[in-house]
């Protein structure tokens, strides 16, 4: 089983999302591919009814760990249980730089979710200036040693460094394969990796080919719909 997974951040309406579903759905019927979308918070009670019965899954892109209380702003998992989520996004670089959420907040995470019985997609990746200074491995320890342990058997991992995503910047093939060899080796399970960072429809074929790659986490290429389809493909095909 491969993964093809859309990260939509903040970006697409309840109205976009079911235009969206409906397109997706007349387009692709992967035989060999999970296909989940993560749309902002505001879609996935939508979302929840558009993918019913479908091959879609879906997923929050991030939660709180607690489980109700005084956190303005935040959406708990008892919350995301509600929606039936299929996943949640923990740890995903924009939360880690932007938001500054760090390794301890993120391993409450992980747990807050298995609580809830809601699998992770936990995101790792190191910057431009860790890459260049030779500390990759070292950072991607990092992000991992406090959920090495807890990460099980549903959960996935997703390898995206920070400097290739959303700059159309990649990796070689070579170093995503080493990277996700590295992060797979730090895992205690045996799980799924995804390369996350710039997929579009020009490189899938070629990440698809990576051998250690389990799937893919696309952020602004899976906001076009036929873009999407075509890198789901890609993965159907490279088996
Ligand atoms: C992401 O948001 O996880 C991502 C990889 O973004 P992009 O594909 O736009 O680089």
């Amino acid at each position: 089983m491969r993964y093809v997974f859309g990260n939509w951040k903040m970006n697409g309406t309840l109205a976009f999302a079911k235009e969206y579903v409906d397109k997706l759905l007349e387009l692709v019927r992967p035989a060999s591919v999970q296909v989940a979308l993560f749309p902002p918070f505001t879609a996935l009670g939508g979302f929840s009814d558009f993918v019913k019965g479908t091959f879609l899954k879906f997923g929050a892109q991030n939660m709180h760990y607690e489980d109700s209380g005084a956190f303005t702003g935040e959406i708990s998992p008892v919350m995301l249980k509600e929606f039936d989520v299929d996943y949640v996004l923990i740890g995903h670089s924009e939360r880690r730089h932007i938001f500054l959420e760090n390794d301890e907040m993120l391993m409450k995470k992980v747990e807050a979710a298995h609580r809830h019985d809601i699998p992770v997609v936990f995101c790792v990746g190191e910057t431009l200036e860790e890459r260049r200074s030779g500390i990759t491995r070292d950072i991607l320890k990092r992000q991992l040693i406090l959920v090495q342990d807890i990460l099980s058997t549903g959960d996935i991992v997703a390898y995206e460094p920070v400097w290739a995503i959303g700059t159309g910047v990649t990796p070689t093939m070579e170093e995503i394969g080493e990277s996700i060899s590295w992060v797979k080796e730090l895992l205690k399970a045996e799980l799924p990796v995804l390369y996350g960072g710039s997929v579009n429809k020009g490189n899938a074929a070629d990440i698809a080919r990576v051998s250690e790659v389990d799937g893919v986490l696309v952020g602004g290429a899976s906001l076009k719909v036929e873009e999407f389809a075509i890198i789901i493909e890609a993965f159907d095909q490279n088996i």
